[in-house]
C-alpha cells in the first residue's frame, strides 16, 4: 500500500514549530587487532552510540543556478521543470504524455515506511523530511553562449516537438549571463559557441560571479542558493605545489591571475567564498587541494564529481551484484557513442581523459571488498572508449562487456546494450543534487560526548548516490555500490525522524 506521508510518534522524536529532534542509536561495529593470549587476533565489537539530529523544517525559496545553463542538461531540466509547474501534456505518436519526475529519486521513489495489517506500506521518499518542491525553485545561470533557454531546448533536439512549442513562450525570456571562458580547458571545436564571456583577470572573473549571485538572489527575492558546474567537461587542471595545492596559495594564485586555475575552479571559489553550495557535474578536477581547504575552512557545502547516469550506474549495480554473488569479474569493457555537443567536446584527448578517469575507479571498492576472489592489488582489466557519432544526438548507446570467471574455471560472459537521451538521464539526478545539497544544509546533528551541534562534512559525501566519481573529505572510503549509496542516504534521512535504518530483515513475518 502507498500512502503520501506520515508523522513518527516516539519518545526520541520530537516536532517543534520549526524543528524535528531526534535522538538515535547508532549501531555500529569496532574492529580491533589485538594480542590475546599470545596470538593476534580480529576482535569486532558491537557498539552504540547515541546521535542528536536537529532538521529545521522551514522549506526556503530555492534559487538554482547552473553553469552551462544554455547546453542539453540545462536547458532539459528547465524544460521538464516547467512542464510539470504548468502541468503540461503533449501528444506524442503514442499516447497524450504528462510532464513527470521520473528518474528522479526524491521525487518518483519510495521508501518502505513499515507494515499495517499485513502489508507493506510505503511513501514517496521525499516524504521522510521536508524537501523544496522542484515546482517552486527559480533556475538561472551562466554560459558561455548567448543562446536563449527555448532556442536551446531546440538545439539540444531532446524534447517532443509539440512540448518544446508549449514550452517556448516560457523559455524565449530566459537568457544566460556571460560566462567565465578559457579555451586552453575546454575542447577546441567549443570555440564557435563562445560568444557570450566574462573578460578581465581570474580575479575580476571571481568577483563578477559574486556580483552575479547576489543579484540574482535579490532579483528573484530567493531565500537560499545552489550552484552546479553541468558546463563542458574541462581538462585536468595540474595541481602544482605553491600554485592551488593550499587554500592560501590557490586565492594568491587567483590575485596573480595564474594561467592553470580553470574556469570550472574559479565559479567554485566564488561560491565558496560567498558561502554558497558548489556542485561538480562533470568530471574534472575542479576541486583541486586548495579548493577543498577553502570549503572546509568556510564550512560551504561541495559535491561531486561528475552525474552517475547511465553506463556507470549499471556498472555499479551489475559489479556489486557479480562481486556480491561470489563471481569474480575479470574484464570490462565499455563503449560509449554519441552525437551531442558534450560528446564533440570529449573528442577531444584531454577532455576524454577527465571522462576516462572518473569512469576507471568505480568498482575498486566491490573489487576490494572481496579477498577470495582478488588477490591484494588485483583488478579487473576495465577499459572505457567513448567516441562522437553526430547523427545520434542526445541519444547515447553504452555497450559493455562484462567478462567473469565462474565455478571451476567457468567463464560467463554479460553484454548490455543501452540506448537513452543522455539529458533526460541527468536532468532529474541534476534535480536531486541540489535539493538533497539543499536538505543537508538545515541537518545538525552531533554525537554523544560531542559539544556542540555542527553539519555535515562540507565535503558532501551523502549526495555520492548521484555522482560517479563521489568527492570525499580526505582520509574516507569512497563507496561506489549504489544499493549502498542509497541506503546510506536513506538511513540518514531516517534517523533524522527517529526510524530505524532499513535492514530488510522482516522479522514480522518470519
Ligand atoms: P552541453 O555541451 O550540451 O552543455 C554544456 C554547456 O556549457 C554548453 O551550453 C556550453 O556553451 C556551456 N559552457 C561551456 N563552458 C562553460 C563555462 N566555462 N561557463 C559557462 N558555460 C559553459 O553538455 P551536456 O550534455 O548538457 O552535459 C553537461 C556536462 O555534464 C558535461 O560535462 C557532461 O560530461 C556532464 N555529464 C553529463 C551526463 C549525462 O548523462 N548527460 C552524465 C555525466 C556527466
Amino acid at each position: 500500500m502507498f500512502i503520501e506521508s506520515f508523522k513518527v510518534e516516539s519518545p526520541n522524536v520530537k516536532y517543534t514549530e520549526n524543528e524535528i529532534h531526534s535522538v538515535y542509536d547508532y549501531e555500529t561495529t569496532e574492529v580491533v587487532h589485538e594480542n590475546r593470549n599470545g596470538t593476534y587476533q580480529w576482535i569486532v565489537k558491537p557498539k552504540s552510540v547515541k546521535y542528536d539530529f536537529i532538521t529545521e523544517t522551514r522549506v526556503p525559496k530555492l534559487g538554482v543556478m547552473l553553469v552551462g545553463w544554455g547546453g542539453n542538461n540545462g536547458s532539459t531540466l528547465t524544460a521538464g521543470v516547467i512542464a510539470n509547474k504548468e502541468g503540461i501534456s503533449w501528444a506524442t505518436k503514442d499516447k497524450v504524455q504528462q510532464a513527470n519526475y521520473f528518474g528522479s529519486l526524491t521525487q518518483a521513489s519510495s521508501i518502505r515506511v513499515g507494515s499495517y495489517n499485513g502489508e507493506e506500506i510505503y511513501a514517496p521518499f521525499k516524504s521522510l523530511l521536508p524537501m523544496v518542491n522542484p515546482d517552486d525553485v527559480v533556475f538561472g545561470g551562466w554560459d558561455i553562449s548567448d543562446m536563449n533557454l527555448a532556442d536551446a531546448m531546440a538545439r539540444a533536439r531532446v524534447l517532443d516537438i509539440d512540448l518544446q512549442k508549449q514550452l517556448r513562450p516560457y523559455m524565449e525570456n530566459m537568457i544566460p549571463l556571460p560566462g567565465i571562458y578559457d579555451p586552453d580547458f575546454i575542447a577546441a571545436n567549443q570555440g564557435s559557441r563562445a560568444n557570450s564571456v566574462i573578460k578581465g583577470t581570474k580575479k575580476e572573473q571571481v568577483d563578477h560571479i559574486i556580483k552575479d549571485m547576489r543579484e540574482f538572489k535579490e532579483k528573484n527575492k530567493v531565500d537560499k542558493l545552489v550552484v552546479l558546474w553541468t558546463a563542458n567537461t574541462e581538462r585536468y587542471s595540474n595541481v602544482i605545489v605553491g600554485l592551488n595545492d593550499t587554500m592560501e596559495n590557490l586565492l594568491a594564485s587567483v590575485e596573480k591571475d595564474e594561467s592553470e586555475i580553470s574556469p570550472s575552479t574559479l565559479y567554485a571559489i566564488a561560491c565558496v567564498l560567498e558561502g554558497i553550495p558548489f556542485i561538480n557535474g562533470s568530471p574534472q578536477n575542479t576541486f583541486v587541494p586548495g579548493l577543498i581547504e577553502l570549503a572546509i575552512s568556510k564550512n560551504c557545502l561541495i559535491g561531486g564529481d561528475d552525474f552517475k547516469s547511465g553506463q556507470t550506474k549499471m556498472k555499479s549495480v551489475l559489479v556489486d551484484f557479480l562481486v556480491g554473488a561470489g563471481i569474480k569479474p575479470t574484464s570490462i569493457v565499455s563503449y560509449n557513442h554519441l552525437g551531442n555537443n558534450d560528446g564533440m567536446n570529449l573528442s577531444a584527448p584531454q577532455t576524454f581523459r577527465s571522462k576516462e578517469i572518473s569512469k576507471s575507479n568505480v568498482v575498486d571498492d566491490m573489487v576490494a571488498s572481496n579477498g577470495i576472489l582478488f588477490e591484494p592489488g588485483e583488478h579487473p582489466d576495465h577499459v572505457v572508449v567513448i567516441k562522437y557519432v553526430p547523427y545520434v544526438a542526445d541519444s547515447k548507446r553504452a555497450m559493455d562487456e562484462y567478462t567473469s570467471e565462474i565455478f571451476m574455471g567457468g567463464r560467463n560472459t554479460i553484454v548490455m546494450h543501452n540506448t537513452c537521451e543522455d539529458s533526460l538521464l541527468a536532468a532529474p539526478i541534476i534535480l536531486d543534487l541540489v535539493l538533497l545539497a539543499e536538505l543537508s544544509t538545515r541537518i545538525q546533528f552531533k554525537a554523544e560526548g560531542e559539544g556542540k551541534f555542527h553539519s555535515f562534512h562540507p565535503v558532501a559525501t551523502i549526495l555520492s548516490y548521484l555522482t560517479k566519481a563521489p568527492l570525499v573529505p580526505p582520509g574516507t572510503p569512497v563507496v561506489n555500490a549504489l544499493s549502498k549509496q542509497r541506503a546510506m542516504l536513506e538511513n540518514i534521512l531516517r534517523a533524522c525522524v527517529g526510524l530505524a535504518p532499513e535492514n530488510n530483515m522482516i522479522m514480522e513475518y518470519k
